[in-house]
């Protein structure tokens, strides 16, 4: 039987058309410049976000080292949602890689505190390393994939550019953003300086993302993503199946629509999900009003051929993708069921 993996949308594999269009790819040389794949998908990049140019990279994770080091010098601070992937997941890169030192603030469902974060802003002085850099993430939280608004995102574009600071905003996501907010990612991403975005997600390509910034950023990107070993050479193999993603945004909402789906069917069972905060294609599910753990939940629910990720003790993680049909949403309802009926667990803490 197929196991439904809903662990996350990185799962998703490459499509037939990706698959054929990667066979056929032309190619040449990246770090030579001349792979024309490359150069193409890196066009259609930047004209989806409105801006002068943009870099192909091998993961999200490498394009936030290439934005933060292209952005700013070493020894010099910025600033991070204290839940951000920068600050969590990137083993310590920041300070080890980009030799900055993060400030993490927190921030209610994706959203500073205005006032907070201008407090934070750290000015130039003999003791101190001054911020050079505010960080965004949109979606918010990789546990929820909270949308963060258009109005937020100009308000700190506009209270760090009266600081002469750009704004950086991690999109690894950031479609899924777009599309809930039913605005153009052009549109949504105008004001902040270099954004980027993974295509290795619910877009189902096998690797990459992509940075996108003005001219001279993107420049200076080059040389970063050269230093973290990011040249590659026949990369149009990659990018072509990037094309294909980007030509096919809008099957996104579907994952959208799964996941209110699969959030109600999960409500209904008892479970803790709060539908207003199942905004995109991610379902945060408390398990606190039945006994059980996370990590024995998800491995029994294994058994019955789905998987969810652990988050913490009493929460887990369900990603839905284009590799699950709403079909098999049933199927995933069948196997919670029975993971109930397994553990025994019908006694609700009161
Ligand atoms: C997944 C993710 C990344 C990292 O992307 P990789 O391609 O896995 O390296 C960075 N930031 C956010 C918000 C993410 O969700």
């Amino acid at each position: 039987m197929k196991i439904i993996d809903l662990r996350s949308d990185t799962v998703t594999r490459p499509t037939d058309a990706m698959r054929k269009a990667m066979f056929n790819a032309e190619v040449g040389d990246v770090v030579m410049g001349d792979d024309p794949t490359v150069n193409d998908l890196e066009r259609m990049g930047a004209e989806l976000f409105g801006k002068e140019s943009c870099l192909f990279t091998a993961s999200g994770t490498m394009s936030n080292q290439v934005a933060v080091l292209s952005l700013c010098n070493s020894g010099e601070q910025i600033i991070v949602h204290n839940k951000s992937h920068m600050y969590n997941l990137e083993v310590a890169g920041l300070g080890r890689v980009c030799g900055v030192q993060p400030r993490p603030i927190e921030a209610v469902n994706g959203e500073y505190n205005l006032k907070d974060l201008e407090e934070n802003i750290i000015q130039p002085a003999i003791q101190t390393a001054p911020t050079t850099l505010i960080c965004i993430e949109n979606t918010f939280d990789l546990n929820k994939g909270l949308v963060v608004s258009k109005k937020h995102i100009d308000d700190v574009c506009k209270l760090a550019h009266k600081y002469g600071i750009p704004v950086y905003m991690d999109g690894a996501r950031v479609l899924n953003a777009a599309i809930a907010l039913g605005i153009s990612p052009k549109k949504l991403c105008e004001n902040v300086d270099m954004v980027s975005v993974c295509l290795s997600k619910g877009l189902g390509c096998p690797i990459g993302a992509l940075l996108a910034g003005n001219k001279k950023d993107i420049e200076k990107a080059k040389f970063m993503r050269q230093m973290l070993g990011g040249g590659w050479r026949q990369g149009g193999v990659i990018a072509a199946a990037g094309i294909v993603a980007l030509k096919n945004l809008n099957r996104l909402s579907e994952d959208h629509e799964k996941a209110q789906n699969l959030g109600k069917k999960l409500k209904a069972l008892g479970f803790g999900v709060d539908l207003n905060q199942v905004q995109t294609n991610i379902i945060n599910i408390d398990l606190s009003s039945f006994d059980i753990e996370a990590k024995a939940f998800c491995q029994i629910l294994s058994k019955f051929n789905v998987k969810a990720k652990p988050i913490g003790l009493n929460n887990i993680r369900m990603i839905t993708h284009m590799d699950v049909t709403f079909e098999e949403l049933d199927r995933v309802e069948e196997a919670v069921k029975a993971t109930i009926k397994e553990l025994d667990f019908y006694r609700y803490k009161d």
